[in-house]
């Protein structure tokens, strides 16, 4: 029988309650599919193993999961460890050497899920946002001079190669095709930022060359907010630089009800690492330890996972399963104004699944 080997990683918080959940649901599914199963080793890497060695994973940690068939990933983050450690000593030192450079966020309405939009129903919000995952923004780059006194200075710069761009929106056009309205929004600041937008304009037009069959448009990023609350139905895959991306798809998230059901997959397109799979949502240590963790975030993060691996039936049978977990309101964890827990929801998820035909 196929074995699909998958680096767990629960991290912080919630994270740790999440990917049980979800590692007790994938388990259930591959007995109920019959033709795979799944061998998990999980790493105990996060803000705990910090605190005891100095480090978020230890040194060899990227060479023990990179013949993984894929991560998955629950969340970092600590009261008592600063953001730029958890970040970039775990999440970030994961993705970028595994040039995990596509962050995908499907973003829908779940039956039974109330978007605070309320003159919106679920079909006509139906979203894949499309991050850069590697550069922009987020590269890193800057420094601060004079700190502390009156002359300081801190820079950050947004770094943007013609190959990152050009992937990036050419992974972003292969998905829009491969989805029914082949529709899709390229967002930038074109207009502000004179040199790296200006670049994504004209790399998105000469992309578009090789996909005829798709119909595009541009967007600056402000009006795009006040577009994806005024006039949803007119978006399908929308593609965005590191930032706004990031921006873009927690607006999204909340219109679709909640941080908690929200997915993410940071994709290696080529396959020459895994791929990483998490819920949206941070380690939330304000619930920590409530079991009542919403894991619909992370059940449909497996659902990305599945389909990576070539699984799609049974990433179908998944999502059956969580659309009609969530249409009950009585499954609703209290981050969708229930008063369900983690383990019920969970419960309810493996149920269904067992009972789908
Ligand atoms: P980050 O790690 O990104 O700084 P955070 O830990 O502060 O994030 P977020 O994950 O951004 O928290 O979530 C904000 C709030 O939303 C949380 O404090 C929590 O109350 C709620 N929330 C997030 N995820 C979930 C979830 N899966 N279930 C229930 N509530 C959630």
């Amino acid at each position: 029988m196929k074995q699909y080997r998958i680096a767990a990683i629960p991290g912080d918080g919630i994270g740790k309650e999440v990917i049980a959940a979800g590692i007790e649901v994938l388990d259930v599914l591959a007995e109920r599919e019959g033709r795979f199963r799944f061998a998990f080793d999980r790493f105990d890497w996060g803000s705990d193993y910090y605190k005891k060695h100095g480090v978020m994973m230890p040194a060899d940690g990227r060479e023990k999961i990179k013949d993984h068939d894929a991560i998955f990933f629950g969340a970092v983050g600590a009261p008592d460890v600063p953001d730029h450690i958890t970040l970039w000593g775990l999440r970030l030192a994961i993705c970028q050497p595994f040039d995990q450079y596509a962050n995908v966020r499907p973003t829908r309405i779940l039956p039974g899920i109330t978007s605070p939009l309320r003159h919106v129903s679920g079909p006509e919000l139906d979203w894949v946002i499309v991050r850069e995952n590697s550069e922009g923004e987020y590269a890193g780059v800057g420094g601060r001079v004079h700190q502390g006194h009156a002359n300081e200075v801190a820079t950050d710069v947004s770094m943007m190669t013609r190959s990152g761009v050009d992937r990036i929106i050419r992974y972003a056009f292969a998905l829009a095709r491969s989805r029914p309205r082949k529709l899709l929004t390229v967002v930038t600041k074109s207009n502000a930022q004179r040199h790296a937008m200006v670049m994504w304009d004209e790399i998105a037009a000469e992309v578009a060359q090789d996909f005829p069959d798709v119909t595009w448009d541009k967007m600056l990023v402000d009006a795009m907010t006040m577009r994806m609350v005024g006039k949803p139905e007119t978006l399908d895959t929308i593609v965005a630089t590191n930032l706004h991306a990031d921006i873009l798809s927690d607006l999204a998230a909340a219109l679709a009800g909640s941080l908690g059901i929200a997915p993410t997959a940071n994709i290696n397109p080529e396959r020459r690492f895994p791929s990483m799979f998490e819920p949206i949502h941070g380690s939330a240590f304000d619930i920590t330890g409530k079991g009542i963790a919403n894991p619909v975030g992370t059940f449909w993060t497996a659902c990305q996972m599945l389909e990576h691996l070539g699984e799609k039936p049974a990433a179908d049978r998944l999502m059956r399963a969580v659309e009609r977990v969530t249409a009950d309101p009585a499954l609703h964890t209290p981050d969708l104004g229930g008063t369900a827990t983690t383990r019920a929801v969970t419960d309810a998820v493996i149920a269904a699944i067992r009972g789908d035909n």
